[in-house]
């Protein structure tokens, strides 16, 4: 499977921690029912005090929330790391094999403009690649509804 994808022959990528994918421009981070369940759990919330407190509604599903500088609720605005880092949704978690970003060689590149931690660190062969890219797609498909509560 995706033998013929561009990527088959492995890319290489390492997270450097700069904290720019979460941050800088407005974009969307779903999560599923049980991911929504573990950060509320790191954080020592109710489900509904994490929907009201951290969530917002984007393109009519929930999404987790913005600061007006457009950073994640959870990017810590100093140090610039995840507070809710272990209990991070598959989207940030699988972070750059996204099917956006491996659409093209040439989307690639252009994420890899404001990624730097693409293109160089460790080498991940296709067969892993595949892995993370359909984690990525279940994730999306069982992502959460809105509820009445939103
Ligand atoms: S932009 Fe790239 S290097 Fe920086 S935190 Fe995100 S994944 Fe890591």
């Amino acid at each position: 499977m995706n033998g013929g994808a561009w990527w088959s022959g492995g890319l290489y990528f390492s997270c450097l921690g700069c904290g720019r994918c979460c941050a800088e421009s407005p974009g969307t981070v779903r999560f599923t029912p049980d991911e929504e369940l573990a950060m509320a759990n790191l954080l020592m919330v109710s489900a509904s005090e994490f929907r009201a407190r951290y969530v917002w509604r984007r393109y009519g599903k929930p999404s987790l929330r913005e600061r007006a500088n457009y950073d994640c609720v959870f990017l810590s605005p100093s140090a610039r790391y995840c507070v809710v880092y272990g209990a991070h949704p598959a989207q940030c978690r699988e972070f750059p094999f996204w099917p956006e970003v491996l659409s093209s060689k040439e989307s690639w590149d252009r994420f890899a403009l404001s990624c730097v931690g693409m293109n160089q660190g460790d080498f991940h062969d296709g067969a892993e690649i595949s892995a993370r890219l359909q984690r990525q797609l279940d994730a999306q498909k069982s992502s959460c509804q809105l509820r009445r509560d939103g």
